[in-house]
């Protein structure tokens, strides 16, 4: 089977419910087997493991077409929470994360969705190395459906909030979305997910018109363009105020409220000014209830930053409220486990062999 122009094998994983009976049939089988073959990709099971379906049409499945179902490398269950975390790899070996988080309202998947990552945030892990390339939507799929197969559990939610940038991959992303929510299929309402950016503007007008409500949620990490421009190289591009403007926008085209997130670095964003300005730039630009996420930095030593003490995270979160903005620390799920995302990959590139 034949992939448009470029002579690739389909990818079978990427393929619709409907796309499936057709491609059953094309290969001479009833189209129900096209419908059992879906059923199985969803829950993550590989094609041997496809009991029901007949051994000519796996055989020939295997030869003419391509299941990138990832495969898990490394496991590490927290003791505390339940909280997973895995290494996947990709079919040509590059490997990225994913975890799985237990909530009160239900299991949450956080996904990767590039190999890497070329947005160069100053005190993240993901992107030390670079970018190696772009996840598939069938790749980012995958992770949700090995890991749903993993633990046996129903996913609810997913957070696009492992390694790379969704909105640098954004027609694999959308697709990927498209098919997440799918109601034939893992069925996860797209109100149950969100997207997070560093802030590439035209992404952000753009994924407000596809018709997803998903929630967007915007790394701000700073409250004025020379500070966030030192940390995150994508605000040269794009500044402050036109992430904002896009924001509203996003708000105005789908009445979803845009959340953002920020990570507290000791001494660098995290003083009772910065929380007074944040507070300030939020209220006099987006006009409409927003919230914060305040994040503890994950330490990565080769970055340099510290994580500030409790009591500093809480008195910021205090002088947002104060100031009118609705602010909370992130639960910190699986701290036994807690290297930071990125460092997963990044260990395991330096030294293989490593456990
Ligand atoms: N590219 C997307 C997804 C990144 S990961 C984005 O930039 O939003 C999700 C969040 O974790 C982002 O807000 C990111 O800035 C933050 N983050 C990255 N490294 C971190 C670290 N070491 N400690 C705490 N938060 C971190």
């Amino acid at each position: 089977m034949q992939d448009g122009e470029k002579g690739l094998k389909t990818d079978i994983l990427g393929l619709t419910l409907e796309e499936c009976r057709t491609l059953a049939v094309q290969m001479g089988e009833k189209a129900f087997r096209g419908e059992q073959l879906y059923r199985w990709m969803q829950k993550g099971v590989p094609l041997e493991e496809m009991k029901n379906l007949p051994a000519a049409f796996r055989s020939r499945l295997a030869e003419e077409t391509e299941y990138r179902l990832p495969q898990i490398v490394k496991r590490q269950v927290s003791k505390n929470d339940g909280t997973v975390k895995y290494l996947m790899s990709m079919t040509d070996g590059e490997c990225v994360e994913s975890v799985f988080m237990r909530y009160e309202h239900g299991n949450t998947v956080c996904v990767s969705c590039q190999a890497g990552c070329r947005m160069g945030c100053r005190f993240c892990a993901s992107t030390l190395r670079g970018k190696v390339r772009d996840l598939s939507a069938s790749e980012i799929l995958g992770q949700i459906a090995v890991i749903g197969r993993d633990t046996g559990e129903r996913v609810g939610g997913v957070v696009m909030m492992g390694i790379g940038e969704p909105l640098d991959n954004y027609d694999n992303t959308v697709k990927f979305l498209r098919l997440v929510s799918d109601e034939n299929g893992l069925n996860i309402g797209l109100r149950h997910i969100s997207v997070s950016t560093c802030g590439l503007v035209p992404g952000i007008k753009k994924l407000a018109r596809e018709g997803l409500p998903v929630t967007l949620s915007i790394s701000l990490h700073a409250s004025d363009d020379e500070s966030r421009s030192a940390l995150m190289p994508v605000n040269r591009s794009y500044c402050i105020d036109e992430l904002l403007g896009a924001c509203r926008e996003y708000f105005e085209v789908t009445g979803r409220r845009v959340s953002f997130e920020y990570t507290l670095l000791s001494g660098e964003n995290d003083s009772e000014a910065d929380a007074r300005r944040l507070a300030q730039l939020l209220k006099s630009r987006i006009k409409a209830p927003c919230h914060v996420n305040l994040i503890m930095l994950n330490r990565v030593d080769e970055t340099g930053f510290q994580t500030p003490d409790r009591g500093a995270a809480q008195r910021f979160r205090a002088t947002l409220e104060r100031c009118g903005v609705n602010a909370t620390i992130r639960r910190r799920l699986g701290t036994d486990i807690d290297a930071a995302c990125g460092q997963l990959r990044l260990n395991t590139a330096e030294n293989p062999d490593k456990e």
